[in-house]
């Protein structure tokens, strides 16, 4: 196959997506080739397009949701072979050396990871993700798709599955506890399967009832409508944990006022920066903290927790023509709940 890939990139902040075209490498030494079947379409993707924030590098391929096939190894691969069926999420390496890297969590490497896309490959060439065809990628960075998962429902598992999965593991879930999901979309719905299958009382935190009969669907126990305002007094003091999934900026010192004594909010979402009130942790001795992505390991593991409890996303195809619709969309919070890019038409 040529290493001639058709892709849709986006040239500034203020364009449409559009049809490109890039060449990948011929997989070097422990690099593997991937045809891209699936590639989810994750919020960040719609941040980093619009360069909400700051940083982004034009042209840019967005796409770090990817599952395919492997068409070829390079020398001295020894973890694939062709055909087998393979995940990337949104690293493609790190330095490798530095302590969070030998503990397994690449994506807080000292050096800072590759990033699949908007981020620089060890030869200083810019990395395009995969709203693409196929996609050249170290064999340590590609995981293994477990038979039991079909491949279209799992692509979106590589960010918003192991974006939630991690801090949910990390912070400690437990059966009993009371756990709230803020924001209902492509991390919040894997946040409530997850927090669901780990035993947790899970209540569904949205802006509007319109979600209400799906986030019970999902195994939510429990829904609370936002929007007016009331829940914040309603249920004050209520949570031991929550995870704030939310994409546009909200005032978190409100969440924070959900949480019991001793109560934890993880933040996931990347809006931009809100005030943080120190009365809002002070008084019932609360904490904040971030949490990104995973590393490869847990993104593994996350996979097989999926295979064995039965776990995928729920996903609505597109077509990579209907990329920028699904933007606009995913802004109104209308996605039901992720859209998967089926790469096969740009193959055609
Ligand atoms: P998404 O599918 O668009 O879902 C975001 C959800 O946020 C919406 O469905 C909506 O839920 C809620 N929301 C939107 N506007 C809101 C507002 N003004 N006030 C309150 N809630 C609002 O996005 P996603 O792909 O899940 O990504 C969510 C965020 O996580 C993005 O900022 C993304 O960049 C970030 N992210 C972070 C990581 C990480 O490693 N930390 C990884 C991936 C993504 P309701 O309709 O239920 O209210
Ligand atoms: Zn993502
Ligand atoms: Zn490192």
């Amino acid at each position: 196959m040529s290493l001639t890939t058709p892709a849709y990139a986006i040239h500034s902040p203020t364009q449409p997506l559009e049809p490109w075209s890039l060449e990948r490498r011929e997989p070097g030494e422990g690099e593997v080739l991937i045809e891209i079947d699936f590639c989810g379409v994750c919020h960040s993707d719609l941040h980093f397009a619009r360069n909400e924030w700051g940083f982004s590098i034009y042209p840019m391929v967005p796409g770090h949701e990817i599952v395919g096939r492997i068409t070829r190894v390079g020398s001295g691969v020894s973890k694939w072979k062709e055909g087998d069926r393979v995940g990337v999420g949104c690293m493609v390496d790190s330095c490798r050396t530095c302590p969070s890297c030998l503990a397994g969590e690449e994506q807080y490497c000292d050096s800072g990871s590759t990033f699949t896309y908007n981020g620089k490959e060890k030869d200083g060439s810019v990395s395009y993700g995969g709203y693409s065809t196929q996609i050249t990628v170290t064999q340590d960075f590609v995981v293994r798709i477990p038979d039991a998962l079909p491949m279209d429902a799992t692509a979106p598992l590589l960010c918003a599955g192991i974006t939630t999965y991690s801090p949910l593991r990390h912070f400690g879930v437990k059966p009993g506890m009371k756990v709230g999901i803020v924001g209902l979309g492509g991390l919040g719905h894997m946040g409530v399967k997850f927090a669901k299958a780990m035993g947790a009382h899970v209540t569904v935190l949205s802006q509007s009832e319109r979600k209400r009969e799906d986030a019970l669907r999902l195994g939510a126990d429990d829904y609370l409508a936002t929007g007016d305002g009331s829940v914040f007094e309603t249920h004050a003091s209520q949570f031991d944990f929550l995870l704030d999934t939310v994409s546009a900026p909200h005032d978190l010192n409100a969440y924070l006022g959900l949480l019991k004594l001793d109560g934890q909010m993880v933040v996931v979402g990347i809006p931009d920066p809100t005030p943080v009130s120190a009365f809002s942790l002070v008084l019932k001795r609360r904490s904040l903290s971030g949490s990104l992505i995973g590393g490869i390991r847990e993104t593994q593991e996350m996979l097989d927790f999926c295979a064995e409890h039965g776990i995928v996303c729920d996903i609505e195809i597109i077509q990579m023509e209907q990329i920028n619709e699904a933007y606009e969309r995913m802004l109104k919070s209308d996605v039901r709940y992720r859209f998967v890019i089926d790469l096969a038409g740009l193959k055609a």
